[in-house]
């Protein structure tokens, strides 16, 4: 099966998409990750996506698709995958339909104005990667590695604005494209992680 996960920045596509992936043994594919593990080994691509991604801006097309379309053709993918963060627009949702069925697009429905509370007080490890809220980690130490977890660059409160502004623009008129093409499942984002999840599981059986 092949899913899209889509929702507002901060609307827990990651951590769902987490549990979902292991839950179905399918491949989380995440542009952000992807983007962010580039950034980290110091790549060409990298270096020039890094202002976009600090400024709160898309990494243009042609350099998310190349990445995209390299990932999803490795072995791993063959079976089915969770795309997480893409398609962002409808150009990308274009060029993705012309080689991958999308089987279902999980929306995860958000009030904008309680999320940028959510997002500033995400908290990230650096060292493996686990997404945690600040009240979660009194001690700043990652529960699951013991680094100390960090705010990403781009869930400032000053960045944060711009993201949901781009988001609403140019992201959100991907719902009604799934809609019409009758795969769409809306769920209730603002619930708890588990009544979240229990809802996305009744949706994909
Ligand atoms: P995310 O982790 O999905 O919130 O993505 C973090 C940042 O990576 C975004 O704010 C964009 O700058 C960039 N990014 C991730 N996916 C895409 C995409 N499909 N198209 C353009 N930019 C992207």
């Amino acid at each position: 099966m092949n899913i899209v996960i889509m929702g507002a920045p901060g609307s827990g596509k990651g951590t769902q998409s987490a549990i979902i992936c292991k839950n179905m043994n399918i491949p989380h594919v995440s542009t952000g990750d992807l983007l962010r593990k580039n950034i980290a080994d110091g790549t060409e691509l990298g270096k020039q996506a890094k202002s976009y991604m600090d400024a709160g801006k898309f990494v243009p097309d042609d350099l998310v698709i190349a990445l995209l379309e390299n990932r999803i053709a490795e072995p791993d993918c063959t079976n089915g995958f969770l795309l997480d963060g893409f398609p962002r627009n409808l150009a990308q949702a274009e060029v993705l339909s012309k080689s991958v069925k999308v089987d279902v697009a999980l929306y995860l429905e958000t009030d904008l104005n309680k999320i940028a509370d959510r997002m500033a007080s995400r908290r990230v490890c650096p060292k493996c990667g686990f997404t945690t809220s600040v009240d979660k980690v009194p001690d700043g130490k990652c529960t699951v590695c013991g680094a100390a977890v960090i705010i990403r660059d781009d869930d400032k409160r000053e960045v944060v604005e711009d993201r949901l502004k781009v988001y609403a623009e140019k992201t959100a008129p991907l719902i009604d494209y799934y809609k019409k093409q009758g795969v769409l499942k809306t769920v209730d984002g603002m619930k708890s992680i588990d009544e979240v999840y229990a809802e996305i599981e009744a949706v994909l059986k």
